[in-house]
């Protein structure tokens, strides 16, 4: 990272971080890595993995991203981006996957639309690690296109909205204490101030976790939700009524850059395991590495790491310094998602059959950061989003 001045101050966390993962975090994922990987699930780890929330919440990291005004970390962009990457580098599955650094099951931005009653109740909970929430918004019929949601809020005369539809695909949903539910409120005007975002506590009646769904990836689980008739008052509606998008797109500049700091982070860790597999395995007499073809691989994978990493920095640093961010954030997360994925397909080709095996992990991955093109907006419409900026 030799283009980046970075303070002494956020060189210590930095440092104080990994300390955290190699000592507090790997030893308990290694214990249990077979397992999780096995059965699809953190549920039998789950005591331990929401006390290593609760330590990351002691030691800063949990809300390091929110105002330092809400007793946040109050960091830059650029300086979540270092963190994550970071935490993606130590390879741990929890550093990654919403256990250190929520991106969705945590505090949000989305949050800061808080009255001072819903920050007493959801957000100061969810910011020391008490409490963990899901990000409702996607439905079987509506994905990109959210607009489209059929999950309907209507108010009752007695002022009471029951909301009623079905949400997929939600991570965290299955522990969440309550959720951020989506539901069109207008049906003539949705994005144009007709969907509304609700806190609903996930022990109200009528509100239930109907289904894990197992993915292509060993570390996700998210869930079906059904609301059926689930009661809530005016309390509960984030922000404005109507205007659920306008709060939601508060978050997603900082979500999708953390994104792509995690496939920077996790394409460093792929690559480091590549060269010292590489020096290591010998095959014709000689370590693999001084073939040509595995040079290639590697120097592949390097080369793409190295312009990603750039390319992000850049943009946190654009969105830092005012830029409206909808471009940046799509670009950083376009170029680097794509780029880990290449990355961890070459990370298997260099270990050969040893890399397709689940022993050492590295096909894990290659699943898991397949969802990273998915989630947070898909590649195409990360392209559509650039387009819209470059004039098209
Ligand atoms: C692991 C995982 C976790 C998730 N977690 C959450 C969560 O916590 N909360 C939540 O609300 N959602 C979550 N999602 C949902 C995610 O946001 C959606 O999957 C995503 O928005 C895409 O929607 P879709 O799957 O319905 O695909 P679709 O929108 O049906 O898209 C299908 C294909 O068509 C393409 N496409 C669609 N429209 C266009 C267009 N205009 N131009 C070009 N191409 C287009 C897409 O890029 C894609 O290739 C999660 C998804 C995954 C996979």
């Amino acid at each position: 990272m030799p283009l980046l001045n970075i303070p002494d101050e956020l060189l210590e966390i930095r440092a104080s971080l990994r300390q955290f993962i190699e000592r507090e975090v790997l030893p308990i994922e290694d214990a249990h890595r077979e397992e999780i990987q096995e059965r699809g699930t953190f549920s039998t780890i789950r005591e331990e993995v929401l006390k290593l929330r609760k330590r990351s919440a002691e030691l800063g990291f949990y809300a390091i991203h929110m105002p330092e005004e809400l007793g946040g970390g109050g960091l830059s962009l650029l300086d979540q981006v270092l963190l994550h990457e970071e935490g993606a580098r130590t390879g741990s599955i929890l550093a990654q996957i919403e256990g250190i650094f929520p991106v969705v099951s945590g505090p949000n931005p989305i949050h800061m639309d808080c009255t001072e009653a819903q920050r007493e109740k959801y957000l100061y909970p969810l910011m020391a690690a008490d409490k963990i929430t899901c990000f409702a918004l996607t439905e079987p019929g509506a994905g990109s296109d959210a607009t489209r949601i059929q999950t309907r809020a209507t108010k009752g005369e007695d002022g009471i909205w029951t909301i009623t539809g079905r949400k997929h695909f939600i991570t965290g949903g299955a522990d969440a204490d309550f959720a951020l539910v989506f539901a069109v409120t207008d049906p003539e005007r949705r994005a144009k101030g007709g969907i509304t975002a609700f806190f609903v506590d996930a022990d109200t009646p009528g509100y239930a976790v109907t289904r894990v769904q197992r993915t292509m990836s060993p570390y996700q689980n998210p869930v079906e939700l059904t609301l059926d008739g689930v009661r809530v008052s005016d309390a509960n509606i984030l922000g404005q009524e109507g205007f659920g998008f306008y709060s939601a797109v508060r978050g997603i500049n900082g979500a999708r850059l953390q994104i792509a700091a995690r496939g920077l982070g996790l394409a460093q860790h792929l690559l480091d395991r590549s060269l010292e597999y590489a020096k290591d395995r010998v095959a014709f007499g000689q370590p693999i590495g001084a073939n040509q073809f595995v040079q290639g691989m590697i120097v592949d994978s390097f080369a793409e790491l190295e312009q990603a990493r750039l390319l992000v920095y850049q943009c946190a640093s654009e969105i830092d310094e005012g830029a409206d961010g909808r471009r940046q954030a799509a670009l950083g997360k376009l170029v680097a998602t794509e780029m880990v994925g290449r990355v961890a397909d070459r990370a298997i080709q260099v270990h050969g059959g040893n890399g397709f095996m689940t022993e050492l992990g590295i096909e894990a991955w290659y699943r898991d950061v397949r969802a990273m093109r998915l989630y947070e907006g898909t590649s195409e419409i990360l392209r559509a989003n650039i387009a819209k900026t470059l004039g098209l």
